[in-house]
């Protein structure tokens, strides 16, 4: 398991020390994207300003990437081996209003967008609300 992830984030630039290490196998384990509170839920033994360091430093080398849920906490998800979150990587986002839980929609992709020459696109931020399969279930 170390073996994979130290290679990953190799391949991402990232020097994989014990702590990085750490916080990346614990973003592995969600099912869906986290915010910076739900890493320091499970991340007790690392300082705050560590595990946001890190984050930083993982979202500047595009081994996850970052949008707003609208729930007031940035959200964070691990980016697809092959991406480099240009415009043509642009997905949409789907958030739970029941859960409250966020997921990326990697197989949906955002619209090509025609911008004023003097315009530039920095990011994309579209989210889909909604209830996801498990609140679904439990409504009916
Ligand atoms: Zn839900
Ligand atoms: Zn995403």
């Amino acid at each position: 398991m170390n073996d994979s992830i130290v290679k990953i984030l190799e391949g991402r630039g990232i020097k994989p020390t014990s702590i990085r290490i750490l916080v990346f196998s614990e973003m592995l384990k969600f099912d869906r994207a986290f915010s910076l509170g739900d890493l320091e839920k499970v991340l007790l033994s690392i300082d705050k300003s560590t595990i946001s360091r890190t984050i930083h430093l993982f979202n500047d080398k595009l081994l996850i990437h970052k949008f707003d849920d609208g729930s007031g906490s940035i959200k964070y998800s691990i980016c697809q081996e092959n991406c480099d979150c240009d415009a043509n990587d642009y997905h949409l986002h789907f958030y739970c209003n029941y859960c409250k839980r966020a997921f990326c929609l990697e197989s949906v992709h955002a619209p090509k967008i025609k911008l004023p020459d003097d315009m530039e696109i920095e990011g994309i931020n579209f989210v889909i609300k909604g209830y996801c399969g498990k609140c679904d279930k439990i409504a009916t």
